[in-house]
């Protein structure tokens, strides 16, 4: 039943909801582990064994939003907030191009204040200075400020919908539209970038069917990078007293995401190496190709706090680069220091 299930969802194009439950239902450890084992083989037949990196630059901690799971909203008066400046975020983009890496994240809370010139002039910046990708995460924009930012050189977007079930969306976001954020991947689709999205695991409501439904949703809309993660409780927020998302279900849903998509890019999220172990390493035996070292600088860094127990906040910047080829070979793979653009293209 389970190879039928697998081998079903592998190969129809748009795989049953009903195969996605039943295999996201399976927990017996055998069971798990023909799921993982499969996605394993996915990986190896569509990405190959190089694993590629993402520095991630977290250049503002500032939000205008609320969401409730997230330790930056907009209400938690007890977090200091910070914001780099053009000349901070080139050091460090000088320095994780001197590790090797081809590609920034360049991350910030969704704020306000946040001039679309501003960030075109770090843009071209960076574009002048270093041959690397470039990839956004600063939230929902309008269409004129995605273009902005695409015309002086950005490559790829992340905008993760953390839950494609639009009632859950709703109760985690207030003041939010599930509509605009479908809007803004739209956008970002017509205007040319890389579209990354990703969801959320553990979530009070979330089932096998909303867990079913998302993959369909990374499918059906071709994303070209897809992060999945664990819900993290963060003290701060209205869902601290939730408990944590499972890892046995994260690595799951990415499998089945591995499985389905096949091409897509998945990290071994930051969130998944933030639990009581490092779990990146099983994350890369399921189905995950990417990681993401931080190269936010020190002092900064224990301050972008989506979720607490953030791994690696004290070390400093730059020591992840050499983490990552540790966490490569421990799965008898290697990095693979290319700019990675999306293989869907
Ligand atoms: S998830 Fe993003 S938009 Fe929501 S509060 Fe956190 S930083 Fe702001």
């Amino acid at each position: 039943m389970m190879k039928e299930k697998l081998a079903a969802i592998f190969s129809e194009q748009f795989p049953k909801s009903s195969d996605l439950e039943f295999l996201l239902s399976r927990d017996k450890p055998r069971e798990l582990q023909e799921i993982f084992e499969f996605a394993d083989q996915a990986r190896k037949q569509f990405m190959g064994e190089g694993i590629l990196l993402r520095g991630l630059v977290e250049f503002s901690n500032h939000c205008r939003n609320s969401c409730f799971y997230c330790g930056l909203n907009k209400n938690n008066q007890e977090l200091e907030r910070y914001r780099l400046g053009k000349e901070e975020i080139l050091s460090c983009v000088e320095k994780l191009n001197s590790c090797g890496i081809k590609t920034v994240v360049l991350q910030s809370g969704e704020e306000d204040g946040l001039d679309p010139l501003w960030l075109k002039s770090v843009i071209e910046a960076i574009k002048a200075e270093f041959e690397i990708a470039i990839t956004l995460s600063v939230g929902e924009r309008t269409k004129e400020e995605y273009k902005i930012w695409k015309d002086a050189g950005a490559n790829r977007y992340l905008l993760k919908i953390e839950t494609s079930n639009k009632e859950l969306y709703g109760s985690l976001h207030s003041g939010m539209s599930f509509e605009n954020r479908l809007r803004c991947l739209r956008d970002l689709r017509a205007l040319g970038y890389q579209v990354g999205c990703g969801n959320m695991i553990g979530l009070k409501g979330q089932t096998v069917k909303t867990l079913a439904e998302d993959i369909l949703f990374f499918k059906e809309n071709n994303f070209d990078m897809i992060g999945i993660g664990p819900f993290i409780p963060h003290p701060q927020t209205r869902l601290a007293s939730q408990k944590k998302g499972e890892v046995e279900l994260t690595l799951k849903v990415l499998a089945l995401t591995r499985i389905v998509t096949k091409n897509a890019h998945l990290p071994a999220t930051t969130a998944l190496g933030s639990l009581e172990e490092d779990f990146r390493i099983k994350g890369l035996k399921a189905g995950a190709n990417v990681l993401m070292p931080n190269f936010t600088p020190l002092k900064y860094k224990k301050l972008y706090e989506i979720y607490p127990g953030k791994r690696c906040i004290s070390e400093p910047v730059g020591a992840c680069a050499f983490c990552m080829e540790e966490l490569a070979h421990s799965v008898g793979r290697y990095i693979d220091y290319s700019r990675g653009d999306s293989l869907k293209l």
